[in-house]
């Protein structure tokens, strides 16, 4: 489309200049001001970063030998004039004659901010920030900006352009000895802040910290007298040479712990680091620490910084770095990630995920590296990277199966194990009668302290999972291993932890059985959310009289629905066994004592139960009510209901003699206590009547 405003270009060949820029809209300046003014901060890096660039160009040509004059000092001085109002940044790079302007700044620039208006209008939130306007985002802080340019060609005419906020400019000749550009801002009333020193050096520090030409900015203060006097020293606000663009050979650890003390002030030592570096299929270098982590993942994120050939652009790396590794903290620098778009495109971009692949492939094999090289080493960091390498392995799964040979299991003695040495050392003693392989652990070796010995007391080895991710890293193994299975120590008796063969059946009789049931769930005392079964086994004399175990199964249950808010059951009861070990002298006592006392009077009940049970099973079957009328079916229904009434009122008849018996049996409940207090269930009332009846009972 013919633009009327775009001015015939034989005028621009004319230095003695004024005309209108190659603008569609009039009134493109406050559009843009206001457009981008939550931002507006920006503009300093934008024009530092175009006079380093220019200072970069002129170095190269000289390089080449295409420019022979003198280079002299080549730095870049930012300096606030205040009762001009100005802001100035000056450079001697390769400047610009009047073509350039009317090249680079006339058309270019504003076209280029035109397109972009007209491309970002919608989003413009998502992209502040991301975008830099270049030259033209001056106009957000400033009511007029002068140039004041002198080529570095030979014989080259300084120029001044001037240009007050609309789309009109003037262009002249200007006497300029010194070669390069001043960008002079006349900043506007709203934008004052950036004539107060502190402001301009906070954002030196933030964009222009690394950037690879000294960036000047008043002179170097010091303190004398009581106060900060300034020195005759420039004041350089960067350091040209960040680290992470040098060779990791030139580099000892005391530079790279330097280097992470100036980024993250006030923090410990990290834990390691990785120097990324690599050209190809995309250019990157960076240096990324691993700090200690415990606890909190959510920790601090942000806290890596990314660059665009040593400018600062953001520290919100999501999608750059996989979401794990967000706890790391450093520097990535890489010219290949698009700044100018919106995050949910930056996740999408292939480009971003191959670099995002590539990075998580470098920790994977730097972690690798330690671990094969200095086991100790990294054994000593262990407990301060697991959280992160499980939080790593549950999201992303290439490096789940990069770091299962770096994972370590530890015990409760505090010995590390690969997961493979793990499995040869545990696997011809924890494999099961199922061909499974039971992997012991407790949550809270204080808690869980006997159950760890019956089972260390067994020959098994005891893993220490108290990690908050360690539940769900379990889980995971699990599913990932075929025959592999996590059992907490305390989820049954030693003995059934790792069943090796169908275990010994209760030598009792019936008679016998039921009563000594009946003894002790009478005597289980209310607990607080809690549930009880009681079992018999036949455990042998030495083993505990009884003992409570939560079942690994229902525990977890529970346990993940109380992580998920909405899922039901996070509130149900616990619910607990209570194993009685029927060949332990006390039991035993017990079984006899009651089998005296009150088995002539349970036994016929029993005998009545089983018979009444016999003619409910008959009658239930279909084939006895083959051939019936209605009316003798229906007499037929209403007997069994009046026998299984029958066996209910037997069965309470039968629980109330066992109950009476069992109340004044102090025995019964010491046993049960005994092994509520092992389990740490038994607390308040009930446990100073323990203390009472055990002092009785001495
Ligand atoms: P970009 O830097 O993205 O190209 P800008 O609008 O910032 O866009 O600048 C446009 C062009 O103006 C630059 O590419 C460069 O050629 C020229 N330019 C800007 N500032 C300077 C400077 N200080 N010295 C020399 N040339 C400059």
């Amino acid at each position: 489309m013919k633009n009327d405003n775009v001015v015939n270009l034989n005028i621009y060949n004319n230095i003695m200049a004024n005309g209108k820029i190659g603008v569609t809209t009039e009134n493109i300046f406050p559009v843009i001001k206001k457009f981008l003014y939550s931002d507006n901060e920006i503009f300093l890096r934008e024009l530092v970063s175009n006079a380093v660039d220019a200072t970069r160009k002129l170095q190269t040509l000289n390089s080449f030998g295409d420019f022979k004059g003198e280079l002299g000092k080549l730095d870049v001085h930012v300096t606030i004039d205040k009762e001009a109002g100005t802001l100035t940044i000056s450079d001697r790079g390769i400047g610009m004659d009047a073509d350039d302007i009317q090249k680079y700044i006339n058309q270019i620039a504003f076209s280029g901010a035109e397109e972009f208006l007209a491309k970002y209008k919608d989003t413009a939130n998502s992209i502040i920030g991301h975008f830099g306007l270049g030259f033209y985002s001056a106009f957000m802080v400033a009511k007029k900006v002068v140039i004041r340019s002198l080529s570095y060609k030979e014989g080259a005419q300084a120029v001044e352009w001037t240009c007050d906020g609309s789309p009109e400019y003037d262009m002249h000749p200007i006497e300029k000895s010194d070669r390069g550009t001043d960008i002079i801002l006349y900043i506007d009333d709203e934008s004052k802040e950036y004539l107060e020193k502190d402001r301009i050096i906070g954002l030196l520090k933030k964009y222009c910290r690394f950037l690879p030409v000294p960036v000047v900015c008043g002179k170097k203060e010091e303190w004398k007298d009581g106060k900060y006097v300034e020195t005759d020293e420039d004041n350089v606000v960067n350091a040209t040479e960040p680290l992470w663009t040098r060779k990791p050979t030139d580099l000892t650890d005391e530079d790279y712990l330097r280097f992470y003390h100036e980024l993250m002030p006030g923090r410990e030592d990290p834990l390691f680091w990785i120097h990324l570096n690599v050209d190809y299929p995309f250019t990157l270098t960076g240096i990324l620490y691993f700090p200690k982590v415990k606890s909190n993942l959510d920790l601090q994120r942000n806290r890596i910084q990314l660059y665009c050939n040593q400018v600062y652009v953001t520290d919100q790396v999501e999608g750059v770095v996989p979401e794990f590794m967000t706890i790391m903290q450093g520097v990535i620098d890489s010219p290949d990630i698009p700044l100018n778009v919106s995050r949910s495109y930056l996740q999408s971009d292939r480009q971003v995920k191959k670099i995002s692949s590539y990075i998580s492939k470098k920790v994977a094999e730097k972690l690798d590296r330690l671990f094969t090289s200095d086991r100790k080493e990294f054994e000593k960091k262990w407990d301060d990277i697991r959280i992160f390498i499980e939080y790593g392995m549950l999201t992303d799964e290439k490096f789940f199966e990069a770091a299962r040979k770096f994972y370590l299991l530890k015990d409760v003695q505090g010995q590390y194990f690969s997961l493979e040495d793990y499995k040869k050392l545990v696997e011809p003693s924890q494999t099961d009668k199922e061909s499974t392989l039971i992997y012991l652990y407790t949550t809270d070796p204080t808690a869980q302290y006997s159950y760890i010995q019956a089972a260390q007391d067994k020959g098994y080895s005891v893993l220490l999972m108290d990690g908050e991710l360690d539940s769900h890293f379990m889980s995971m193994l699990e599913s990932k291993e075929k025959n592999l299975r996590f059992v907490r120590v305390d989820s049954d008796i030693p003995e059934r932890l790792i069943m090796k063969e169908d275990s010994a059946k209760a030598d009792l009789s019936a008679a016998q059985a039921d009563i000594l049931q009946g003894i002790f769930s009478a005597d289980i005392p209310e607990v607080e959310n809690a549930h009880f079964i009681v079992s018999l086994e036949n455990l042998g004399e030495n083993a505990a009289p009884a003992t409570v175990t939560q079942d690994e199964f229902m525990r977890r249950m529970k346990q993940m629905a109380a992580q998920q808010p909405g899922m039901m059951g996070g509130n149900f009861p616990d619910s607990y066994q209570l194993i009685v070990n029927i060949t332990q002298p006390a039991v035993k006592k017990i079984i006899e004592g009651s089998s005296a006392s009150i088995e002539s009077k349970v036994q016929p009940i029993i005998d009545e139960i089983a018979s009444l049970n016999e003619e409910i099973t008959k009658g239930r079957d279909p084939k006895a009510s083959e051939g019936l009328s209605d009316e003798e079916k229906a007499s037929a229904k209403k007997a069994i209901e009046e026998k299984e009434n029958k066996v209910a009122q037997l069965r309470s008849e039968q629980q109330s003699i066992i109950g009476d018996y069992a109340r004044q049996l102090p025995e019964a409940r010491q046993i049960i206590d005994l092994a509520l207090l092992q389990a740490g269930l038994l607390k308040g009332r009930e446990l100073s009547e323990f203390i009472n009846r055990s002092i009785s009972l001495l």
